[in-house]
């Protein structure tokens, strides 16, 4: 396929639903061939792949657990089996398991570090072995606006995002010399499965300036400029948000 990624292939890890999916088809748009991980949603992770087989391009399913160290191993060995390089990583997997402080037990501060912070790092460490040698990669990680400002009910999901965030910093700083770049993009409210159970929306609402939730596709627009576009390669250890005005730098 042409395009700006032309022979070049993205792991997207929960790329099922959500953002994640947005994203695939996007950077399967531009001509990668993209590998859609999951957890356990197989069905919806074939559509996925049948959509962009459908436009023309080139995708595969994969399963893996991203807070698990071995099945991170076995994603990325599958990918090289498969693709032979890697170009492109979105670590976009993530959960939420809420409840204010005083109601969280240890079990839900776990497992949401364990994915959406562990699962990061666990993914870029394996990935980034791969485009040190190659001399190029994008790393896109997706924190979000609760890692800037925190939210209540969301000490652990906030404290996993703002993780990110310094963790990208560093990755940044010992990846550029061989030409790799690593941002974090920060959504605030996106329409998904994620925020599809909130049920204090108006509330929401009178935080978000541009007055509505965002779609997963705004937030794969600025995905694809980060790892498709030219100039983006001076770009590097920056967070930018998608979030209609919620977090203003
Ligand atoms: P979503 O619709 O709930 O989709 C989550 C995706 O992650 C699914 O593909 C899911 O796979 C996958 N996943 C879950 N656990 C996994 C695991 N252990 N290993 C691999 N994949 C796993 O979520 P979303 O709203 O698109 O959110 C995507 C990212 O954006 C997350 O990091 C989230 O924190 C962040 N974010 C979202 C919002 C928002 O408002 N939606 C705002 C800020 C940041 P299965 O389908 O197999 O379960």
């Amino acid at each position: 396929m042409t395009g700006a990624l032309a022979d070049q292939v993205a792991v997207i890890t929960g790329s099922s639903r959500g953002i994640g999916k947005a994203a695939a088809l996007v950077l399967a748009g531009e001509g990668a061939k993209v590998v859609v991980n999951y957890a356990s949603s197989s069905g919806a992770a074939d559509e996925v792949v049948k959509q962009i087989e459908a436009n023309g391009g080139e995708a595969i399913a994969l399963q893996a657990d991203v807070s698990k160290a071995d099945q991170v191993d076995t994603l990325i060995k599958a990918t090289m089996d498969e693709f032979g390089r890697i170009d492109i990583l979105v670590n976009n997997a993530g959960i939420t398991r809420d409840t204010l402080l005083l109601r969280m037990k240890p079990e839900d501060w776990q497992a949401v570090i364990d994915l959406n912070l562990t699962g990061v790092f666990l993914c870029t460490r394996a990935v980034s072995k791969i485009m040190l040698k190659q001399r190029s990669g994008r790393i896109i990680n997706i924190s979000s606006v609760a890692g800037l400002m925190g939210n209540p009910g969301q000490a652990n999901y906030s404290a996993a995002k703002a993780g990110v965030i310094g963790f990208t910093k560093t990755v940044a700083k010992e990846l550029a010399p061989r030409g790799i770049t690593a941002n974090v993009v920060a959504p605030g409210f996106i329409a998904t499965d994620m925020t599809g159970d909130l049920k204090n929306t108006e509330e929401i609402l009178k935080y978000i300036p541009l007055g509505r939730y965002g779609q997963p596709e705004e937030v794969a627009g600025l995905i694809r400029y980060l790892a498709a576009d030219p100039s983006a390669a001076y770009i590097t250890g920056q967070v930018m948000n998608v979030d209609g005005g919620m977090v203003m730098h």
